[in-house]
């Protein structure tokens, strides 16, 4: 097997996928005999096969002692790309852009925003802007850099990638809120509304960002109880929202509110408004409007993700004009599908974010253990670290290759529940590979002066955000799998 795969790919690209694919079999046979339980089914079948000649053969030649040692060997002995993708010209020199960016611009001044707790200064927020970063899923014609007629993930992907690798929440992550309110507004938006904001939103001026979240309401989005009451020639906000990154310096927030009075709605009563308020650069603000409004933040501290600050915002009577109602009067109501959309990008570019880190760790994990001896040998001579660097590389490899996957599907028009299926999994195993990364550092991972430990605290946020992984698991994903399972159910006529 591992002859056949090494004709269309690199030697080590063969073996890292294997070893990938030979840990999922064991991993699902493990789930599926854990839920045939529950369901009373016979998995003497399933047992018979995972316990069959060729399985354990196969299980042996690839994630046996000596298998895992030569895979982790040649990893630490190689100097090509892990996790290859085969991209257009555009794309790789893209990438280059934005890696040079990243390593030149981004990562000098990661550590310091990370340790000193600071908001992204000016000189990094400048070339991104050049560089069209919050533009990347806007169409040209409303001055992105997307084609008009089809969606383009796969530079969303690369850029983010990219930029994550040298601060999730300093770089990688700016592109996330843009993301999310030019997709709900190309969706839902009026003519007007598209004409006005997306051209703004692309050159980053104003920055955004995202208010869903509310103390009693995370993630069930559908009973958010932020409340606007209609006034003459708008609405007035009342409540509070919470987590909302980068609200301080953002110059809109996109506010999902409950504009139906009737609560029995559900998430048919509520609605995106655009709140516009100044720019202000600290952890905390005020800002009244001349009308009598009020809106106030305060930044939460936070174990990592630094460099936008996430806000507890409280609103007073805050004036929102009508025509900052997304989908103006047709567009009440319709606020929960919006946000949807946008988080669809949101969940793809997350896994992208989620590369980024995981590439950063395992690179320096590869660099480390080839430089520190012990017991008077690199670390990288040992076959259990071997071992870890393959498994490592072999799991970032499977999330890579399925960000990217996704992406084309997206481009397609299909892939809804697959982009949250590898938002779920690209996040775990960003976990589980800074994780191991720390670990092969030992004692200096763990100060605060090496990238290896933001890295670690940083991963850790990304299975919370943009849908945390149980509700992905349980209200999308499977429900989308059901789904699937009852469409085809009642195409072969069994139900
Ligand atoms: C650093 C940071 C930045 C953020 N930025 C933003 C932002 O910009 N804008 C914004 O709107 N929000 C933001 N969030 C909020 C984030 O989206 C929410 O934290 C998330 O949606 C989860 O909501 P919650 O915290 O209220 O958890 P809850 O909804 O209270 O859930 C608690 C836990 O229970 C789990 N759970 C939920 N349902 C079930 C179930 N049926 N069975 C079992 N377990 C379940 C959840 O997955 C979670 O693990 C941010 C959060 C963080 C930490």
């Amino acid at each position: 097997m591992l002859a056949t795969l090494t004709a269309t790919s690199s030697a080590l690209e063969a073996r890292l996928a294997l070893t990938w694919a030979v840990e999922a079999i064991g991993s699902i046979g493990d789930r599926l005999q854990g839920i045939a339980l529950d369901l009373d089914f016979d998995v003497g079948a399933l047992t018979a096969l995972i316990a069959s000649s060729d399985v354990r053969e196969l299980r042996k030649c690839v994630l046996g002692g000596r298998a895992l040692d030569e895979t982790g060997r040649l990893l630490a002995e190689s100097h090509d790309e892990i996790g290859y993708i085969a991209l257009s010209d555009e794309l790789m020199m893209a990438q280059s852009e934005f890696r040079r960016l990243a390593a030149d611009v981004v990562a000098p001044q990661a550590l310091a925003i990370h340790r000193d707790d600071l908001l992204v200064p000016e000189e990094l927020l400048r070339p991104l802007r050049d560089m069209g970063v919050f533009g990347l899923s806007i169409p040209e014609q409303f001055g992105g850099s997307a084609p008009n007629d089809r969606d383009d993930n796969l530079m969303m992907i690369v850029v983010t990638e990219a930029l994550s690798e040298a601060s999730l929440a300093a770089a990688g992550s700016l592109i996330t809120r843009p993301e999310i309110l030019s997709r709900a507004l190309l969706t839902g938006g009026t003519a007007t509304q598209k004409s006005y904001w997306l051209p703004r939103i692309a050159c980053g001026d104003p920055l955004c960002a995202i208010a869903i979240t509310e103390p009693d309401f995370g993630s069930d989005v559908a009973g958010l109880q932020f409340k606007g009451t209609r006034t003459a020639g708008g609405w007035l906000l009342d409540g509070a929202k919470t987590w909302c990154t980068f609200a301080g310096k953002a110059g809109v927030i996109m506010a999902v509110t409950r504009t139906a009075a009737d609560r029995s709605l559900g998430h048919r009563g509520l609605s995106i408004l655009l709140v516009e308020k100044p720019s202000y650069e600290g952890q905390a603000f005020e800002y009244r409007q001349t009308g009598g409004g009020r809106l106030s933040g305060k930044a939460i501290p936070t174990l990592g993700y630094r460099g936008m600050h996430s806000f507890d915002l409280s609103f007073e009577n805050f004036f929102v004009p009508d025509a900052n109602v997304v989908g103006g009067e047709e567009g009440l109501g319709e606020g929960f599908y919006f946000t949807m959309a946008g988080m669809m990008g949101g969940r793809l570019q997350t896994a992208a974010r989620a590369s980024g880190v995981m590439r950063a760790a395992l690179l320096a994990a590869l660099r480390y253990a080839a430089d520190r001896r012990v017991f008077n040998a690199p670390l990288a001579h040992y076959a259990l670290t071997r071992a870890k660097l393959a498994r490592m590389a072999a799991r970032f490899v499977a999330c890579r290759q399925l960000t990217y996957a996704v992406g084309r599907l997206l481009d397609q028009g299909g892939g809804r529940m697959e982009a949250s299926l590898i938002k779920l999994f690209a996040c775990r195993s960003a976990e589980w590979i800074t994780r191991e990364a720390l670990q092969i550092h030992g004692g200096i991972g763990y100060a605060e002066e090496s990238p290896i430990s933001r890295y670690f605290v940083d991963a850790r946020v990304l299975s919370i955000f943009e849908g945390a992984e149980e509700t992905l698991a349980l209200k999308v994903i499977s429900r989308s799998l059901f789904e699937l399972a009852l469409k085809s159910a009642e195409r072969r006529g069994d139900l």
